[in-house]
């Protein structure tokens, strides 16, 4: 019994009753999504399995939605971080695009960027552009973000 008791506060602690925002903080576990399922099964699918020692997660929740843009998803490569960003993990988002939106930011990890003039880079090469549009759902998830879009924005 005592054991038992032990246990369950153990598990309280990994995962505290917090407001949503503790709640899906740094977590890959959504309330519609498993970032690490999808990453996982597009890392096999496209990439041979290449992508190692990632961690994929639901970024920082926002208080409120941005007026201009809105950035799906980032990579950084140094710690080999994905962060998606949460506002997608929404029953109206469809599957197949936010599987789009994590190919992406894997897709960046493979495809080298390009030095430019004054020291700056550019990520979306032609390289990169071309093995995006490979990607099958790709012209339905361009088309769903433009039809979207304001529902992310102010
Ligand atoms: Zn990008």
């Amino acid at each position: 019994m005592a054991k038992r008791k032990k246990t369950k506060t153990k598990r309280k602690l990994a995962h505290p009753k917090l407001p949503m925002q503790g709640q899906l903080n740094l977590r890959d576990e959504g309330t519609h999504f498993n970032l690490r399922l999808i990453f996982d099964d597009l890392n096999q699918r496209y990439f041979r399995g290449r992508l190692r020692g990632y961690k994929v997660m639901w970024g920082r929740r926002r208080k409120h939605r941005p007026r201009e843009y809105f950035i799906f998803g980032t990579i950084q490569e140094e710690d080999r971080v994905i962060r998606i960003n949460p506002a997608l993990d929404q029953a109206f988002v469809p599957p197949w695009f936010l599987r789009y939106v994590v190919y992406h930011e894997m897709l960046h990890s493979v495809v080298p960027e390009e030095a430019l003039p004054e020291g700056r880079r550019r990520v979306h090469t032609e390289e990169f552009n071309r093995r995006e549009r490979e990607y099958p759902s790709y012209r339905r998830a361009r088309r769903w973000e433009e039809e979207n879009l304001s529902r992310f924005l102010r």
